[in-house]
């Protein structure tokens, strides 16, 4: 590595990190091909730790950048001639030590690609994705040891990319060793291409046969003779290392567009997919959302919504995210009125079923007992109030097609057996007292009027 190098990092992290270079000022800095190491030496051991503890992973960000190499590592030492020199001042060290310790930053996330926001920890445990979500943290847990290459496939929008995420996350903080690769198949596509033109192949195949962990999105995009033959070596390559490869795609491996000894490369190890989330799933999720965002939204608005997307996770979050943009018009206020509209704009073609819906019967329930909508949905108590939620989830029930599930949601995120536990004392009341029943007919008729 040249002067020339060490100088154009410096001076890229003179722009980017004013307050880090005037720790590397008195520094030299070195790359060791062979160990794909960069060595910076710093005067003392203030500025080691400093550089150590705060600053290491925005130098790397740089170093990596600027060679256009994301496996170096680096470290920092003290400049060999000035250990000893310095021993003596130790004592001084240690106070001002003491005096600047400063809150460690945020571990910055240097794997190009890899968005942090996606982890397992965010992601939603349904009957949908059930088995997925176990393949990929097993995956996550000892890559190359488990299920390899592991094949996800599912429609647009039900988390495939966020769990590819979540395992380079994962394994990212636990095995911070381990070299990481994520990319699409489309980014694959378009890298073969560019090195095959620059005449750079070697290049390429050096960043990509040297992981330990290959993680593919999209892999239906995968064409093209010279590509697909990359990939399969590459996989190849991989594979007989034992280095683990995650793909995705929308549809199984055996309807792809492949060349077939790659696709029964991909039938080797396991393919799993993602269906369609089912209510609660959708709900949870919501929720978890909302949760992200600081928002509280009501549990009727909720299962509104959940109700009305079905089929696609990104449109459920578009919903909730227009709906608190339209709230926001509205002083904050919620109500299913506005989450209509929400499901208007993001679907255009969204009409609220002519059907009898829960908002009308809520709505007429909470206007005979004199009480509001929302108290239909609380946790509140008094006779009148819990005896109206009763009678609501009863007519729910008998002139909808609503689940017990959905119901529950609808009333305040309220289990199913509570809601079996209302009709039937509705149900009981009304073939015992006259008055009861009277009432429960009158609601009716309005209902259907
Ligand atoms: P795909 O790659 O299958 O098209 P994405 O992974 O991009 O879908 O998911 C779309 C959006 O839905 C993302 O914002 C993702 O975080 C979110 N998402 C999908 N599934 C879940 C889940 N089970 N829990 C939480 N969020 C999810
Ligand atoms: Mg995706």
């Amino acid at each position: 590595m040249s002067v020339y190098e060490w100088n154009s990092i410096l001076q890229k992290i003179k722009n980017d990190f004013p307050n880090i270079f005037i720790w590397l000022e008195q520094a030299n800095g070195f790359f060791i091909k062979e160990e794909n190491k960069f060595i910076i030496e710093v005067p003392d051991a203030f500025h080691k730790k400093t550089l150590d503890e705060k600053y290491k992973f925005d130098i790397l960000k740089t170093i990596r950048e600027t060679l256009e190499n994301n496996y170096i590592n680096l470290i920092v030492n003290v400049k060999p001639d000035q250990t000893t020199k310095k021993k003596n001042d130790s004592d001084k060290i240690t106070i001002i030590e003491q005096q600047i310790t400063l809150p460690l930053e945020t571990k910055i996330n240097y794997i190009p690609n890899l968005n942090s926001k996606y982890r397992f920890d965010n992601f939603i445990v349904g009957n949908s994705n059930k088995f997925t979500h176990g393949a990929c943290t097993a995956v996550a847990e000892a890559p190359g040891q488990t299920y390899n290459p592991l094949f996800i496939y599912g429609d647009v929008g039900l988390g495939k990319t966020h769990l590819l995420h979540a395992i380079g996350n994962y394994v990212f903080e636990h095995n911070p060793n381990m070299r990481i690769l994520i990319t699409t198949a489309e980014k694959f596509l378009f890298e073969v291409v560019q090195k095959i033109k620059e005449f750079k192949m070697d290049e390429f195949r050096e960043k990509y046969r040297n992981v330990d962990l290959l993680l593919v999105d999209d892999i239906q995009f995968l064409k093209g003779d010279a590509t697909t033959e990359e990939f399969f070596h590459t996989f190849n390559e991989l594979y007989n290392h034992g280095k683990q490869i995650v793909a995705t795609s929308d549809s199984h491996p055996s309807k792809l567009n492949l060349e077939e000894r790659l696709k029964s490369r991909f039938t080797a190890g396991l393919i799993t997919d993602i269906q369609q989330p089912d209510f609660e799933t959708r709900v949870a999720i919501l929720k978890q959302k909302a949760k992200e965002l600081n928002k509280e939204v009501p549990d009727n608005i909720i299962a509104f919504i959940a109700e009305h997307i079905e089929n696609n996770i990104r449109s459920l979050e578009g919903a909730l995210i227009t709906l608190f943009a339209l709230s926001k018009q509205n002083n904050d206020e919620m109500s299913i009125d506005i989450a209509k509209s929400a499901l208007k704009i993001t679907n255009p073609s969204f009409e609220s079923s002519k059907k009898i819906g829960i908002d009308l019967i809520q709505e007429i329930v909470a206007n005979y007992f004199n009480i509001k909508v929302q108290d239909l949905s609380s946790r509140k108590r008094p006779e009148n109030i819990a005896t109206a939620r009763q009678i609501a989830m009863y007519l729910v029930r008998n002139l909808t097609d609503y689940s017990l599930v959905q119901i529950g949601q609808y009333f305040g995120g309220k289990d199913h057996t509570t809601v079996m536990h209302a009709i039937d004392k509705v149900e009981k009341l009304m073939s015992t007292d006259n008055k009861f029943k009277a009432i429960v007919d009158e609601l009716i008729s309005r209902i259907k009027k």
